[in-house]
């Protein structure tokens, strides 16, 4: 995972005239949703509540047939129109936003409410409402894979069995007495107990470690929030599972291949001026090493799947003695790839 800077310019997709109410000039169709979102949660929904509570109160007296509980349904469509889904789409760089895979060809985005919308999932049990006020929230939109988004069988790494896991509802926090769950209110209190690292506030490579077999964990030494955030963010958006955890494990093994392989080719070209080789073969020899250093540059791309691990690997590479630092050496400056 990744930080992801929101500019005032992808904001703009919600108030833009793409996103204009017919109905309402002036209100965009997110602040008509968000009105209507909040008399639904705060009147609609309450008054037939209250009604079917009153009707099974005089059927408990009369023997008469209970209601169920009115079904929850309200319609948020404004986080899926196609202009902010584009919009999520270039910020995210096509990648999801919690565990850095690219999975468009394969599967639609999941556009994700990192504040649940709808409910909420507290103490185990799940809650209504939800944030709904944050429904078309743009500071609360993600481009997320299925399989960080939605609850699901996730691999166990090295063993033959499943665990359900995915993000879902879950909005963890570290003290419950802060949670808010009216609009109108500041978020402030509430954040600051916030147990679900944010890619756009906080700065995930800050937390984050990975080991030679893929595995993400906390980096060590966290002062106790930023334990807590690390752990419960790898254990609730599934950042753990066997097969990504293999994933990125393959990309890992590259990146280490390409600097060895880097480091060889130099050598080699070296050795061939040194003994007076023919250009012709010292140029053939400078085309593959300029193939392996355009596909390392490649790997550090803004969109290019699980940075922050990539990242973190080529900075233990850069410790002194290692693949990455005796590139630095002969001249090879590495650490722009980590800009
Ligand atoms: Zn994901």
């Amino acid at each position: 995972m990744i930080h992801i800077k929101r500019t005032s310019s992808t904001a703009k997709v919600l108030t833009d005239k793409r996103l204009k109410s017919t109905r309402r000039p002036g209100l965009t169709r997110a602040d008509l949703e968000c009105e209507k979102a909040i008399e639904y949660y705060t009147v609609t929904l309450p008054a037939e509540q209250a009604k079917v509570k009153a009707k099974n109160a005089q059927a408990a007296l009369n023997g008469g047939a209970l209601l169920d509980s009115p079904k929850i349904k309200f319609p948020f469509s404004v986080y899926g129109d196609e202009h902010v889904v584009k919009e999520l789409m270039t910020l995210f760089h096509k990648k999801c936003a919690y565990c850095e895979s690219h999975f468009r060809h394969v599967t639609p985005a999941d556009i994700e409410h990192f504040r649940p919308k709808g409910a909420v999932i507290i103490n185990g049990s799940l809650e209504h409402p939800g944030y709904y006020w944050l429904g078309a929230d743009w500071d609360n939109l993600f481009l997320s894979c299925p399989r960080c988004n939605r609850k699901d069988q996730l691999d166990v790494p090295g063993v033959q069995s499943t665990v359900s896991g995915g993000k879902g509802n879950h909005f963890p926090l570290l003290d419950e007495s802060k949670r808010v769950r009216k609009h109108g209110l500041s978020l402030a209190d509430e954040e600051a107990v916030r147990l679900l690292l944010n890619p756009c506030i906080d700065d995930p490579e800050a937390v984050l470690r990975y080991e030679d077999d893929g595995s993400i964990l906390p980096k060590r030494r966290l002062r106790k929030l930023n334990r807590r955030r690390a752990d419960t963010s790898i254990s609730v958006y599934g950042l753990w599972q066997g097969e990504l955890r293999d994933k990125r494990k393959e990309l890992l093994d590259q990146l280490k291949l390409e600097l060895i392989t880097i480091e060889r080719f130099l050598r080699m070209i070296d050795r061939m001026k040194s003994a007076g080789e023919s250009p012709a073969d010292i140029q053939t020899e400078q085309d593959v090493l300029d193939m392996h250093m355009g596909v390392l540059k490649g790997m550090f791309e803004p969109g290019a799947e699980y940075l922050g691990m990539l990242r973190y690997q080529l900075r233990q590479e850069l410790e002194p003695g290692r693949a990455g630092d005796r590139l630095v050496r002969v001249g090879l400056d590495l650490t722009k790839l980590l800009v």
